[in-house]
C-alpha cells in the first residue's frame, strides 16, 4: 500500500538540481544560495549548481568557524554559516531617500530608490525558516509595517533543505525549531547520498512550488526513500550536544536581574555587536542623514543597529545603557523573555551564529544554564 507520505513525496535526482535553478530563473527570479568565499560558506547570487559548496563541512564552536572537506560531494552538508536570509530581507543596508538644494529650494529626489527583486532561496534551513516566521511577525506582523521588509518578502520563493547534520554550536532542538522543517517553504528538500545515488526526497508546500516541481523530472519516493530522510534528519537532533531548557525561561530572566552572572559575562563581553549582526532574528536600524562637502545633496540611510552600541539607548538626556552588564543583560533578556510578552514567541531559534561568532567565545546556552543553577527565585 502507498501511504499518503509517499504519494507526496518525490524523488529529484542531483543532476536536476541545475534543472530546478533554470526553472526558477526562467520564473524571474533571483537566485540566492549557499557558496564558498572567504573561507566561510556565504549567501549569494548564485547561477549554476557548480557554485553550490559540494564537499564542504562547517566544524564550529565557541568562537570558532572553519570549513573542512567531507568525505562526499554533498552540497549541504554544512550548517549554519555566518550570514542568513537576513541580509536579503532586511537589508544591512538602504537607502530611504536623496535629495537636492538647487537655488533656493530643497528637493526630495526619490523616496523608492529601493528595487524590489524576486528572490529564490535556495537551501534555507528549519531554523532560518523559523527566524524568517519571527520577522514575519515583528516587521509585518502588526499595525505598523515596514514597507521595504514587505516589499522583499511578499515575493521570495522558499526551497528549503533539510539538515542531516549538526553543528556543535546547534541547538534548535531544544527551541523546538528544528531540525526538521514542518512549514514555511515552498519545496522542501531532503538530501541523500547512498548505495541509491546522489538524489533528494522532495516536498511540496505550495500551489508555486508544485508548479515547479512539475516542470522537472521526478519518481515517487519509496518507503525506503522516506525512511533514510527521516534517519538523516533525526541523526542532525541527536547529534547537537547543546540546547536550552525554556522552562518558565520569561520568568527566570525577569526575576534575576540582580544575578551576580550578568557581571560575570560583562567582564568577557566586548560590546562589539556580532552577536547581533549574526543573528537570524535581531531587527534594530537606526537612521542616518549624510551631505556631501558643499552641503547641496543629501542622502538618507537606514543601517542596522545594535543594542550593544552606546548610541542606540540614547534618548533625551544621555544612555541609559552605559554599562556592558546593562547591554548584555537587554539583548539576551529581550531574545528570551520579553520578546515572548511583545511578538508571543522567543527571539532565539537555536541557530547557534552567535556562538561561534563572538570573538570571546559567549555562549547564550551557558548563561542560561549559569543563570538557572543560581536563580534563588524558586524556577527550576
Ligand atoms: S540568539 Fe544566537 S542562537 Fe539564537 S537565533 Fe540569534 S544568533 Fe541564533
Ligand atoms: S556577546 Fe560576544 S559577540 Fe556579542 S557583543 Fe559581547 S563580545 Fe560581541
Amino acid at each position: 500500500m502507498i501511504t499518503v507520505a509517499e504519494e507526496q513525496s518525490r524523488i529529484l535526482h542531483a543532476d536536476e538540481l541545475e534543472k530546478l535553478m533554470a526553472a526558477l530563473s526562467r520564473k524571474g527570479y533571483e537566485i540566492i544560495g549557499p557558496s564558498v568565499r572567504d573561507q566561510a560558506i556565504v549567501y549569494e547570487r548564485i547561477e549554476s549548481a557548480a557554485q553550490l559548496p559540494a564537499g564542504w563541512i562547517d566544524e564550529q564552536e565557541r568562537g570558532c568557524y572553519r570549513l573542512r572537506r567531507r568525505e562526499d560531494q554533498a552540497w549541504f552538508g554544512y550548517a549554519a554559516g555566518p550570514q542568513s536570509w537576513k541580509r536579503y530581507l532586511h537589508p544591512a543596508e538602504v537607502q530611504l531617500w536623496s535629495a537636492e538644494r538647487s537655488g533656493g529650494t530643497f528637493r526630495i529626489l526619490n523616496n523608492e530608490v529601493w528595487p524590489k527583486p524576486r528572490y529564490a532561496f535556495l537551501g534555507v534551513r528549519a531554523c532560518d525558516l523559523a527566524a524568517i516566521e519571527v520577522q514575519d511577525r515583528v516587521l509585518i506582523g502588526d499595525k505598523y509595517r515596514d514597507a521595504i521588509y514587505e516589499g522583499l518578502r511578499q515575493s521570495v520563493f522558499i526551497v528549503a533543505v533539510q539538515c542531516t547534520r549538526a553543528a556543535a554550536t546547534c541547538f534548535c532542538a531544544s527551541m523546538g525549531s528544528g531540525p526538521r522543517a514542518r512549514g514555511g517553504f515552498d519545496l522542501l528538500m531532503t538530501e541523500l547520498i547512498s548505495a541509491e545515488g546522489h538524489r533528494f526526497v522532495v516536498e511540496v508546500g505550495s500551489k508555486g512550488g508544485a508548479e515547479v516541481l512539475a516542470e522537472l523530472q521526478t519518481t515517487p519516493a519509496t518507503g525506503a526513500d522516506l525512511q533514510e530522510a527521516e534517519a538523516a534528519v533525526n541523526l542532525a537532533a541527536s547529534q547537537q550536544v547543546r540546547s536550552i531548557d525554556t522552562t518558565g525561561i520569561k520568568d527566570l530572566l525577569y526575576q534575576n536581574f540582580d544575578h551576580p552572572r550578568w557581571d560575570n559575562v560583562a567582564a568577557r563581553c566586548l560590546t562589539c555587536a556580532n552577536c547581533t549582526m549574526v543573528c537570524p532574528t535581531c531587527f534594530c536600524t537606526t537612521v542616518e542623514d549624510v551631505t556631501d562637502v558643499t552641503g547641496d545633496h543629501a542622502e538618507r540611510w537606514r543601517r542596522w543597529d545594535s543594542c550593544f552600541t552606546l548610541s542606540f539607548s540614547y534618548i533625551h538626556g544621555g544612555n541609559v545603557r552605559t554599562s556592558s552588564k546593562a547591554r548584555y543583560r537587554q539583548w539576551m533578556t529581550h531574545k528570551l523573555a520579553s520578546w515572548i510578552d511583545q511578538f508571543g514567541t522567543s527571539g532565539c531559534v537555536g541557530c547557534g551564529r552567535c556562538i561561534a561568532w563572538c570573538p570571546v567565545g559567549i555562549d547564550i546556552t551557558e548563561e542560561v544554564r549559569a543563570i538557572r543553577e543560581g536563580n534563588n527565585h524558586g524556577n527550576t
